[in-house]
């Protein structure tokens, strides 16, 4: 059984009376400790089918088809099941941190929250998780950063801080829609290197959304080409790279930088 498993999911957005198709019909899995690239262009619908995974989508969204985690169903489940599978099961990490970061927070104070929230963690036993877990996704001298607001922090330490939160749950499968797109080229190599060395040593699934292939081909186990929300092509990583069947994967390889 795959850790997610997405069937034939289709979402719609309800507006002045018609319904806006966002994506078609999409399915792929992920597997436990592999790492998979949803790959399309801005406005493939690649955010929406990660956000509907865990329901996030909002009120103006219709959607069908199915959505599993290690076999139960996610799609039209009550909203307290929703709750647990995103503060247990399935965690995200988004293109700017600073957006996700209270900014009137100390990161000590946002991680307890997320650590409170999900695992009942606090006090001492809190703080020495925070300090493991910062100092896991190479914050140095964590104990002493505690104190930082997120201004105070650059933005590849900004990540490194949504991924500690991210992982403090120990997630089974972690969704990064474009995690180091706002990032300078040589932050978004480490980052992604963390993202690889995490992915082997926790064992979680990683479902890796981006724009840019660069990045697919250092990273990726799969991946699916996703264009106007549809999946075009999927495979093993290296075929994909080697022999792209469709038109638009090359069209994508060859527009690479
Ligand atoms: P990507 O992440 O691949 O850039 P998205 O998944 O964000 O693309 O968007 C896919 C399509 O769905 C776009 O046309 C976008 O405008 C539309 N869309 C996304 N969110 C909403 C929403 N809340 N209401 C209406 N349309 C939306
Ligand atoms: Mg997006």
């Amino acid at each position: 059984m795959s850790k997610l498993t997405v069937r034939d999911l289709k979402v719609g957005f309800r507006q002045d009376g018609q319904i806006l198709q966002a994506v078609h019909g999409v399915s792929f899995t992920v597997e436990q400790g592999e790492t998979v690239a949803l790959v399309g262009e801005s406005g493939s619908g690649k955010s929406v089918t990660a956000l509907s995974t865990v329901s996030l989508l909002g009120g103006s969204a219709e959607v069908e088809g199915s959505v599993t985690f290690d076999g139960q169903e996610l799609i039209g489940a009550p909203a307290k099941r929703l709750r647990q599978v995103r503060g247990n099961d399935i965690s995200f990490i988004f293109q700017e941190p600073m957006t996700s970061l209270n900014p009137l927070h100390t990161l000590e104070k946002q991680i307890t929250e997320s650590l409170a929230l999900h695992q009942g963690l606090s006090g001492e036993a809190a703080r020495e998780r925070i300090v493991a877990l910062l100092e896991r996704v190479g914050i140095r001298d964590a104990a002493s950063r505690l104190t930082a607001y997120p201004h105070q922090l650059s933005g590849g330490q900004r990540q490194r801080v949504m991924i500690a939160m991210a992982l403090a749950n120990k997630p089974g499968i972690l969704i990064a829609d474009e995690p180091t797109t706002a990032l300078d080229v040589t932050i978004q190599a480490q980052i992604l290197e963390l993202l690889a060395e995490l992915k082997r040593e926790e064992g979680m699934g990683l479902l890796f959304i981006t724009h840019d292939l660069n990045v697919v081909s250092r990273i990726a186990d799969r991946v699916c080409v996703m264009k106007d929300g549809r999946i075009v092509e999927s495979g093993p990583t290296r075929e994909i790279f080697d022999n792209p069947r469709h038109d638009y994967t090359r069209k994508l390889l060859a527009a690479r930088p």
